[in-house]
């Protein structure tokens, strides 16, 4: 293998999460040079609770199950959990970086705060890090994750009592005595509303739609790692699988959730089996929307009212690439739209990783991203032709990746899509690279 270390051919990666490390791993299988920047004092992205922008919380643990999440070189092993905490994952990032040599490759406490074109056709392209000093490389991996900044929603009327976001919520103390409204019911919402049973004095949980909810385990096992054996129709598999769910998790309505207006799978699922419980135990009240507040009082769309001390908005993060123009990454909307969401069409040396999101993706599905943009790299020293190709391909190509299902369209469901035909995909240009 022809070796790419001449300094033109050093690349950039940003950020140590699971994507920059699995970017890391694979670049120096192929060496492939890089420098990794890191802002946090670890590997481990977000799963790393003692760096500053992480977004987890001390009861946070894997919603997906370890065995459909760790990255297939490096599986998880068998003394963890099934659903890992997020101290045990940020553990097994910490090991996968010692494992693969990759801690030295990485510059800690150093962010990035600039991303710029050194020249016109964007040849090389300089980063900035936060004490000045700029460096020239050939390319950039943005491995900053997605959820980082917060999307805030705005109530009408003037609530006195405190409002937290999801990505500042740390620890159940937080509630302890105080009447708490949760408002939305996604996965980080329903693990803090159950979070909050145990400190609060009344916890209520406000959402706009009804959800799917999947339990942790279905027939004693990981509920992601069932199924597949033999591949349904869509609409057979959907249909089968909300039977089966209703027969496990029961029905979530009878407790007060509203019905989905969706079917199984045209949202990212909530993997809760508590938060229906506690809703059945009247521990936690469910609430529509909030219409308006004032003071401490909030009306919600069915008139109904109450007050409550704290608002915690479990309302999703925005996508945010603070240190690059947004006109170097083709956003139109509310997200780049880059080629199977790695790939931008207009300068081919700036890659995104991460920036998917779908069930079941786990770590692996990011991997294979990094895979390919090594795949990529390599092809345009080693095998032009086939590099020229995959051009065509990001020029022309527009492939359908969500696996036939009608996602509903909401802005965090821009980049959704379909684990398996993603990843079949994925694996389809790479073997035409490779
Ligand atoms: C509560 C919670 C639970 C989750 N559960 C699951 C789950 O069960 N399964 C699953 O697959 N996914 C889950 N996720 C999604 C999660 O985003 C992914 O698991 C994964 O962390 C994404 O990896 P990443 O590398 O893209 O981003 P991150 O983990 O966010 O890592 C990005 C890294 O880049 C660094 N960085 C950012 N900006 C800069 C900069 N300018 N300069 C230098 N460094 C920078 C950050 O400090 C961070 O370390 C969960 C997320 C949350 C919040």
């Amino acid at each position: 293998m022809t070796n790419l270390t001449h300094s033109e051919a050093k690349y950039a990666i940003i950020g140590a999460g699971p994507c920059g490390l699995a970017a890391a791993k694979i670049f120096l299988d192929y060496n492939i040079p890089f420098d990794g920047y890191e802002s946090g004092p670890d590997v481990g992205g977000l799963w790393d609770i003692n760096n500053p922008d992480s977004t987890v919380y001390e009861s946070a643990h894997l919603i997906s199950s370890k065995f459909t999440t760790g990255y297939s070189c490096f599986p998880m092993p068998d003394s963890m959990p099934d659903y890992p905490s997020h101290r045990e994952v940020w553990k097994y990032f910490c090991q996968f970086a010692q494992h693969f040599g990759l801690y030295s490759h990485f510059s800690f406490l150093t962010r990035v705060v600039r991303v710029q074109p050194n020249d016109e056709q964007a040849q090389t392209w300089q980063i900035t890090l936060q004490n000045g000093e700029t460096r020239s490389y050939a390319g950039v991996i943005i491995a900053s994750g997605t959820f980082h900044t917060p999307s805030m929603p705005r109530f009408e009327g003037n609530f006195s009592g405190e409002i937290v976001h999801s990505a500042a919520y740390k620890s159940a103390d937080l509630f302890a005595n105080k009447r708490v409204l949760v408002v939305g019911a996604g996965n980080s919402g329903c693990d803090i509303a159950v979070d909050a049973v145990y400190r609060a004095q009344s916890v209520a949980l406000s959402m706009r739609r009804g959800y799917h909810f999947i339990p942790k385990y279905v027939f004693g096992k990981p509920a992601d790692t069932l199924g597949g054996l033999v591949r349904l129709p869509r609409p057979l598999k959907q249909r089968i699988d909300e039977w089966i769910l209703r027969l496990f998790a029961g029905d979530a309505q009878r407790v007060g959730f509203p019905k989905p207006d969706h079917k199984l799978y045209e949202l990212h699922p909530v993997v809760n089996s508590l938060v229906i419980y506690h809703a059945g135990h009247g521990d936690i009240a469910i609430k529509p929307a909030i219409s308006r507040t004032e003071g401490k009082r909030v009306w919600f769309s069915d008139g109904s009212n109450d007050e409550y001390d704290l608002i915690l908005a479990a309302t999703g993060y925005q996508l945010n690439y603070p240190f690059i123009d947004p006109k170097y990454l083709c956003w139109r909307g509310t997200y780049p739209q880059l080629f199977l969401h790695i790939f931008n069409p207009q300068y081919r040396n700036l890659f995104m990783l991460g920036m998917v999101e779908a069930t079941g993706l786990g770590w692996q599905g990011r991997y294979e991203q990094a895979q390919l943009v090594a795949a990529y790299i390599r092809a345009k020293i080693q095998y032009p032709d086939r590099a020229q190709r995959f051009d065509h391909a990001i020029s022309h190509d527009q492939p359908k990746l969500n696996g036939g299902y009608r996602y509903m369209s909401l802005d965090r469901m821009a980049f959704y899509v379909h684990k398996d035909t993603y990843r079949q995909t994925i694996k389809a240009y790479l073997d035409k690279l490779l």
